[in-house]
């Protein structure tokens, strides 16, 4: 169990938006898929969508994107829409509480817009009932009065792009998935796509920095743009109060050291989950949750969040028994590995 209150609302290194934090991100989004840097699959498939679409004269197929928080998914659809001419609505899949609210939503949309739908995975079965006739044949069908006597009328909506985003597609019902006619899986970003994330966003900000001091900060961002352009903010404070305001390598290296983000991007989670699955369940395996429990995380948001890069950077593995730690992460810790598990690694 982790003793310690770790501050998860304010982790430097959490990947989902913040509002005291994130608040310049709107000035950071990119407008254009050429801008928009890394995923060049995705990229390159929405290009060919979106010139066929307009081509034909229609509205885009609809399209769900999922993959970890922060890489990317409502930038994308805001580029989508500004691509295909049209207008951008935005919600939540929380915010939509009732059939009725995503109704008002539907009837108000203009010919060809894009609905994005955040966190769709978490719309209510009774509203979701509602987008399927919606997604098929743009029609929606609503129940007037109660009882007996209630009747149901069908109802005509403009067509409209449905841009759903996911931190999993396997959350979503199998009716809704089924509706998208494309599917796509953003990843985590490499150091380099990083590193030009953060001069884009240091132009924009007018932070003056060069490539080594932007690849220090890429490096230590967990493959996600939205840590990335955090901690370029966090650096900047720390180079204009004790360093001439400037970001070389140095003042990016002293800068986030200070903010306990190792080398590698980990912060003193990262370190804790690693430690207390060598620690307390001899590097594993441990089911997921027993080891939220441990360490008083929800599991799905150990899942989502933290164990993403963990097994990206090769320092966590998942199998059918459940998390082992890896070698390198024994090793990064500067930890010995125990007889018994030399013979897995
Ligand atoms: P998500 O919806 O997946 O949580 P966002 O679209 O809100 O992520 O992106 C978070 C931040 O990262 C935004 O400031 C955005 O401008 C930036 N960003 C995300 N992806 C890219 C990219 N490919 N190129 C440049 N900036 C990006």
């Amino acid at each position: 169990m982790i003793e310690e209150n770790f501050d998860f609302e304010n982790r430097i290194v959490s990947p989902e938006y913040s509002n005291t934090e994130d608040d310049t991100e709107l000035s950071l989004r990119t407008k254009t898929l050429d801008e928009y840097v890394g995923q060049e699959k995705v990229k390159d498939n929405l290009r060919i969508y979106i010139k066929a679409a307009l081509n034909r004269h229609e509205s885009l197929d609809h399209v769900l994107l999922y993959g970890p928080p922060g890489l990317g998914k409502t930038t994308l659809s805001s580029i989508i829409a500004r691509e295909m001419g049209v207008n951008l609505r935005v919600t939540s899949g929380p915010a939509i509480e009732k059939q009725g609210d995503l109704v008002a939503i539907l009837t108000s949309l203009n010919e060809g817009d894009v609905l994005f739908i955040d966190e769709i995975h978490r719309l209510s079965r009774n509203v979701e009932e509602i987008l399927y006739p919606a997604m098929e044949d743009f029609s929606i069908d609503i129940i007037l009065g109660k009882g007996p006597s209630a009747r149901s009328i069908r109802l005509d909506v403009p067509h409209f792009t449905l841009v759903g985003a996911t931190t999993r597609s396997g959350q979503l019902t199998a009716p809704l998935r089924d509706r998208f006619g494309v599917l796509m899986r953003l990843e985590l970003y490499t150091p380099e796509e990083l590193s030009q994330i953060v001069i884009r966003s240091a132009g924009i900000l007018q932070i003056p920095i060069d490539k080594d001091g932007a690849l220090e900060i890429a490096s230590r961002s967990r493959g996600t743009p939205r840590i990335a352009n955090r901690l370029l903010k966090r650096v900047r404070d720390i180079a204009e109060i004790e360093f001439d305001g400037a970001i070389d390598e140095k003042v990016a290296k002293s800068a986030l050291s200070r903010f306990e983000i190792d080398e590698l991007g980990l912060d003193e989670f990262d370190r804790k989950m690693l430690t207390a699955i060598i620690n307390n369940y001899g590097g594993g395996p441990v089911g997921l949750d027993t080891l939220a429990a441990a360490l008083g995380e929800e599991a799905i948001t150990i899942e989502d969040v933290y164990e993403p890069y963990l097994m990206q950077i090769g320092f966590l593995a998942r199998t059918p028994r459940g998390r082992c730690v890896t070698k390198a992460a024994y090793e990064h810790l500067g930890l010995d590995i125990p007889n018994a598990q030399q013979s897995i690694f």
